[in-house]
C-alpha cells in the first residue's frame, strides 16, 4: 500500500480537460480548476449541449442529473479527441422538504479515460434565484423583476396557455415589455408566463453556485487516495445515522461523511465512536 501519493497539481501535470458547455460556464469552473488542482480547461468547440435537454422544456433531458452531465461530458470529449472531460449540469424545483421554497441541485462530473476514472462532486442550492409568475403586461411585474435581480438575472417569456414561441436571455426592459405583450396576446388565457433564465450565463446566482462547486471538485481532484495514489479521494456518501442520545436507534441526522476512493475502493475507517444524535431527531422518541 502506497501511503503517500502525488498531491495537488501534480496529479494532472501536462493534461487538459475539455469542458462541454454553451453557457459560459468556463467563468466559474475554470479558475478553481487551475489555481487548486492545476489542471487546465478549454471549452469545447461547436458543441449543441442544448441536444441533451432545456431548462426550458423544448428537449427534455433523458435520465436523471448525473446520466445528462456524464452525457455531456462525453459528447465534449468526442468533439475535442479527448481523454479528459468535464460537464455540469443543474435541476431545480421545488424543494425536496419545505413547500413553496424552490431548492437547486448541481453536479460536476470529471471523465478521465486514461485512468479510468469517473469523478462526481454535488452541491445542493438551498436559496437559488428560481420563481415563475403570470402577467398581462409588464406594469404588473416590478415586485417580481425586483425579486430576481431583473436585468443582470434574465427572463424566459412564453404564453402562459397553449404553444407558442419561448424567448430566452430577456436582460432589457423593453425587450421584456414587448415579449410579455407578444406572449399574452398568442395565450389562450391573455397571459404570458415570466420565468427567471435558468441557464448559468443568464442566473448569476447560479454561476456562483457552480463556482462553490467547482471550488469543492478541485479541491477533491487535488487530492490523491492514501491507498493507491489515484486523484479524486473524497466524500462517498453520508455515514450511518447518528444514534439517539436517549435510545440509541437511528436519527433522521446523517452521521459523519464516508470519505474514500472510486478507484481503488478504499475508504477510511469510522474515526472512534459515532456523535450521539438529539432525541428530537429520532422517529422513536420525539414521534
Ligand atoms: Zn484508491
Ligand atoms: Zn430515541
Amino acid at each position: 500500500m502506497r501511503v503517500s501519493g502525488p498531491v495537488g497539481p501534480a496529479l494532472w501535470a501536462g493534461r487538459r480537460a475539455v469542458l462541454a458547455t454553451m453557457h459560459g460556464k468556463q467563468a466559474a469552473i475554470a479558475p478553481p480548476l487551475s489555481r487548486v488542482a492545476g489542471l487546465a480547461l478549454e471549452v469545447a468547440r461547436g458543441l449543441d449541449t442544448d441536444a441533451l435537454g432545456t431548462f426550458t422544456g423544448e428537449i427534455p433531458r433523458a435520465g436523471g442529473l448525473r446520466e445528462a452531465a456524464l452525457a455531456k461530458a462525453r459528447l465534449g470529449m468526442r468533439a475535442a479527441g479527448s481523454d479528459l472531460g468535464l460537464a455540469s449540469e443543474g435541476a431545480y424545483g421545488p424543494h425536496p422538504s419545505i413547500p413553496f421554497l424552490p431548492a437547486g441541485a448541481e453536479v460536476l462530473v470529471l471523465v478521465d479515460d486514461a485512468r479510468g476514472l469517473v469523478l462526481w462532486e454535488e452541491i445542493v442550492d438551498s436559496a437559488p434565484v428560481y420563481a415563475a409568475t403570470e402577467a398581462a403586461s409588464v406594469e404588473t411585474l416590478e415586485s417580481f423583476l425586483a425579486g430576481i435581480g431583473f436585468p443582470r438575472q434574465a427572463a424566459v417569456v412564453r404564453p402562459n396557455a397553449g404553444a407558442g414561441p419561448v424567448r430566452k436571455g430577456i436582460a432589457a426592459r423593453a425587450a421584456l415589455a414587448r415579449a410579455v405583450e407578444e406572449s399574452a396576446a398568442a395565450s389562450a388565457d391573455g397571459l404570458a408566463r415570466v420565468e427567471t433564465d435558468m441557464r448559468a450565463h443568464m442566473n448569476p446566482a447560479r454561476m456562483s453556485t457552480i463556482g462553490r462547486l467547482a471550488q469543492r471538485f478541485a479541491e477533491r481532484l487535488a487530492r490523491a487516495c492514501p491507498a493507491c495514489g489515484a486523484p479524486g479521494y473524497g466524500r462517498l456518501r453520508a455515514g450511518p445515522a447518528r444514534p439517539c442520545a436517549w435510545c440509541g436507534g437511528p436519527t433522521l441526522r446523517p452521521g459523519e461523511d464516508v470519505l474514500g476512493c472510486v478507484a481503488c475502493g478504499h475508504e477510511a475507517a469510522p474515526a472512534g465512536h459515532p456523535q450521539p444524535g438529539d432525541p428530537g431527531d429520532c422517529p422513536a422518541c420525539n414521534p
